[in-house]
């Protein structure tokens, strides 16, 4: 077969910012030129995916109890200005809605929710009376919107973007920080074992915390240019909105009090961005098998003599594969035989069925795996037991991968030497710290001037003991932090 000009190859590890805009617009992702600035067009390729990833997000929650809810993408002034930390944190990023086509005032502004805490919490002043009622679990899946200043990404940072929100309310802070601890572990069945990407649960410093919350915890990865990435937050959102909104419940006493509530923000958009960056290499895209849009491809390889017979055999394959829950593709188009194959490699589609003449004949299909890059021959009335059990497979290596990468990339320091040393290294700096609440405020910001980079928490909820000196301030340390260069 006569070579075909390569259509992606750009080094990774060189140069990842390429490498993310190539791919994004060669894979077809998602098209930057849609005409209002800041907003894309999510295409086919990723769409599918990010599907399967809410699925997967959502089967999680269900089985721990949140009840799905759809609200309007509204939210009333009113509300909006209830908590005043809240409106201080969004309002400069808030889309209002002013008029009407008509071009008469609306009587009262309404926000294009930037996330829902204030539309959520006022139906939930009226849904809750007692603690029979609590737990009070909830989420929806949803586009919010917020005016970023700072130049858009696609997937990374846009005005528009898809996530899943979960708001929560509880009898007591205990329960509400059980909750925090639930989350991780949502985020570990679903980042970790669909999505293949490792990551540190952090407590987020006082400073660094969601406007309105009392404490953020928050999943950080880590992307191949060695800046970090906030995967899902969790937010203890304390009593304060609950306040505001006259959340309260009766407890078994017959005495009135108001709920806890804890927030979970899952952005799906932002997840998928990372999941590429961190799996592709230089030809390309590499999904792991549970999200990936298509799972097989399957490319037919005939002549006019016998394009009847291959073609019959290929859909009957991509029949017999949709039975078993395995989504597959037949590759019709008029490409030639390298073309075909490089475009499903760098699809990053994790099966590739050829089949042909000579395979008929043997009853063997050739398949090629995209991570390996092995090329083997598969009984044909069992493709679909070797592409499950290699599926699971690659889920695995791609986590071992991963999870190797992740580990390399943290080092400790004493001093800020030392620490600058390791960040200009692409690497995250763990370090001996005064402490995360507000009185620690004058270190991190000596850390920021100085390094550049933030403090991005303890871990959580398990805790590490800090054994030296602030490697700000020289006290004694109260906490072990991470700092990093951040998305
Ligand atoms: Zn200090």
């Amino acid at each position: 077969m006569a070579k075909e000009k390569v259509t992606f190859n750009v080094d990774k590890e060189k140069n990842f910012s390429d490498w993310y805009s190539e791919i994004v617009k060669k894979a077809e992702l998602g098209d930057m030129r849609y005409n209002i600035k800041g907003f894309i067009v999510f295409q086919p390729w990723s769409v599918l995916s990010m599907e399967k990833m809410y699925g997967c997000l959502e089967e999680v929650l269900q089985e721990k109890g949140h009840k799905p809810y759809w609200y309007p993408v509204v939210i009333p002034e009113k509300n909006f200005l209830e908590e005043k930390d809240h409106v201080k944190g969004f309002a400069p990023e808030v889309f209002w809605v002013t008029e009407t086509g008509a071009g008469e005032k609306l009587e009262e502004r309404m926000a294009l929710r930037p996330t829902s805490e204030t539309a959520f919490y006022q139906m939930f002043a009226i849904w809750i009376r007692s603690y029979n009622d609590l737990p009070f679990k909830t989420y929806q899946r949803a586009q919010v919107f917020r005016y970023e200043t700072k130049a858009t990404r696609p997937f990374l940072r846009s005005r528009e973007f898809h996530w899943i929100e979960s708001h929560n309310a509880f009898a007591s802070k205990q329960d509400a920080l059980k909750q925090a601890e639930e989350d991780m572990q949502t985020t570990k069945e679903v980042l970790f074992e669909k999505f293949c990407i490792p990551f540190i649960f952090f407590e987020r410093p006082q400073w660094d915390k969601f406007p309105g919350a009392e404490f953020t915890f928050a999943s950080d990865s880590m992307m191949p240019d060695g800046k970090v990435i906030q995967l899902p937050s969790t937010h203890i959102i304390s009593q304060k909105f609950t306040k505001a909104f006259n959340v309260k419940f009766t407890d078994e006493n017959g005495k009135e009090n108001f709920c806890w509530t804890t927030c979970y923000g899952p952005a799906v958009s932002r997840i998928f961005a990372a999941m590429i960056s961190i799996h592709g290499d230089n030809k390309g895209l590499i999904f792991p098998f549970s999200v990936a849009p298509v799972q097989t491809a399957i490319v037919p390889i005939y002549t006019e003599k016998n394009k009847e017979k291959v073609l019959g055999e290929a859909e009957k394959i991509r029949k017999e594969l949709k039975k078993k829950g395995i989504s597959s593709e037949v590759d019709l188009t008029g490409k030639t035989m390298g073309e075909k194959f490089y475009f499903w490699e760098m699809k990053g589609v994790p099966f590739r069925i050829e089949l042909g003449e000579k395979e008929l004949k043997e009853k063997k299909a050739t398949v090629f795996t995209r991570h390996s890059g092995k090329k083997t021959k598969e009984k044909i009335s069992d493709l679909a037991g070797f592409i499950l059990k290699e599926g699971k497979n690659q889920m695995k290596f791609l986590q071992e991968k991963a999870n190797k990468n992740f580990d390399k990339v943290i080092a400790e320091a004493d001093s800020f030497e030392k620490a600058k040393k390791v960040l200009k290294e692409g690497k995250i700096v763990k370090a001996d710290f005064c402490g995360i609440s507000m009185e620690s405020y004058p270190c991190a910001e000596k850390v920021e001037k100085e390094l550049n980079a933030n403090i991005r928490g303890s871990r959580f909820p398990e805790k590490e003991k800090a054994k030296g000196n602030c490697i700000a301030c020289g006290k004694k340390a109260e906490k072990v932090v991470y700092i990093a260069k951040s998305y």
